[in-house]
């Protein structure tokens, strides 16, 4: 596993804050990389007005989301003076592993103020570090940025990346339905089927550890998406024993509502493929962008989905939180999104993560967090 590796060194080796921060750019980053597009909220109009988010909003301003890319990370940098001496590391890092975060995680989640910021786990967690390669291939990244050579850095950015198979075990060919027409699912348990929404198939920020990094380097070939729900749909209808559907990505939760809704709005039918009783929906959410339940401009539109899907359809409904640290659901935008889904769209809030090292591989941060 060789985001296992991510984190067993952190001391920068010898020389690295002396280069130059400059990092020849990637066009493939600023070209294919997808991103969601920046939610705009313009009026009085625009702005949800539930019980709950009216004294949300007397208190905050709202917030549009928009993405921070490896290109932006000076600016962060600027705003938060901790990070300018690891630029090097995340810019070189980040040619080979996808980086992405949000204003909410980097101003909200990552302590600036540690005594080593690398050890922070909320900045361990999004910002890559040359740490993630082994040995031969860290030096050969660091010997192509040297020579300066656009051409030569990007095709050791693709060797390595082909050398980091994200699918080492045929995942692509064995979990899916053996069905040409049906991408982006998988069908590896009985009851329970897997769906790769195309929309949902970034997120608001990207994890360190992700093992479906494929899904946002833009690769085509790597790339696991389903494009269209009918398709699904007829699928179920064939398969009466599958009774779960988890949505996952990337993240559902970037998916504008109305693009959600084709995959949700049937199920609030109750004799609509009834043996579906629950769904799933995978996301980080609630830690990278909490804004997305309670302020965006289409929060008041997902909470009253996923409330119908529940109520009307019968259908259990959980949010799969996958939080792994106490500091992701203590700040007062994170509890705010947990009281919308909990009181008024009545989802179950769930939630299973990994051990990451030097993030929650600590018995206090799980019994805080639990
Ligand atoms: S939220 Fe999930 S899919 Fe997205 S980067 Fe993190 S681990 Fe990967």
């Amino acid at each position: 596993m060789f985001r296992q590796k991510a984190h067993e060194a952190h001391d920068e080796k010898p020389g690295h804050e002396e280069h130059t921060i400059t990092v020849l750019a990637d066009p493939r980053l600023e070209t294919k990389q997808p991103e969601p597009k920046p939610i705009s909220i313009s009026g009085a109009d625009a702005l949800p007005d539930g019980p709950n988010v009216a004294v949300l909003l007397d208190h905050q301003p709202t917030e549009r989301y928009k993405a921070i890319s490896l290109q932006a990370v000076d600016k962060v940098a600027e705003k938060h003076p901790a990070l300018k001496p690891h630029l090097y590391d995340v810019k070189l890092a980040g040619m080979v592993f996808p980086f992405k975060a949000s204003p909410y995680y980097v101003d909200e989640l990552i302590d600036w103020d540690a005594e080593d910021l690398r050890q922070d786990p909320f900045y361990r967690l999004v910002f890559p570090t040359l740490d993630m390669l082994d040995d031969s291939h860290r030096t050969m990244l660091e010997e192509a940025h040297a020579e300066g050579d656009p051409k030569k850095l990007i095709q050791t950015v693709e060797q390595i990346r082909a050398d980091l198979n994200p699918h080492p075990a045929g995942q692509k060919l064995l979990n899916a339905p053996k069905e040409d027409t049906l991408t982006g699912v998988q069908h590896k348990y009985s009851e329970t089927v897997l769906v790769f929404p195309a929309a949902g198939q970034t997120c608001h920020a990207y994890c360190t550890y992700c093992f479906r990094w494929a899904q946002f380097i833009g690769d085509d070939e790597l790339r696991f998406a389903q494009k269209e729900a009918n398709s699904l749909f007829e699928y179920l209808e064939r398969h009466e024993e599958v009774s779960d559907i988890l949505m996952t990505g990337g993240d559902p939760m970037v998916m504008k509502t109305r693009s959600l809704a084709q995959y949700l709005e049937p199920f609030t039918n109750p004799s609509f493929l009834p043996h579906i009783k629950n769904i799933r929906i995978g996301t980080r959410s609630l830690s990278f962008w909490p804004q997305r339940f309670t302020t965006d401009s289409d929060s008041d539109e997902v909470i009253e989905l996923l409330r119908r899907v529940r109520e009307e359809g019968g259908r259990h409904v959980a949010i799969m939180a996958h939080l792994g640290h106490v500091r992701e659901i203590s700040t007062p935008k994170a509890k705010q999104a947990i009281d919308r889904l909990q009181k008024e769209a009545f989802a179950t809030i769930r939630s299973q993560s990994p051990v990451m090292r030097g993030i929650n591989d600590d018995a206090e941060v799980w019994a805080e967090v639990s």
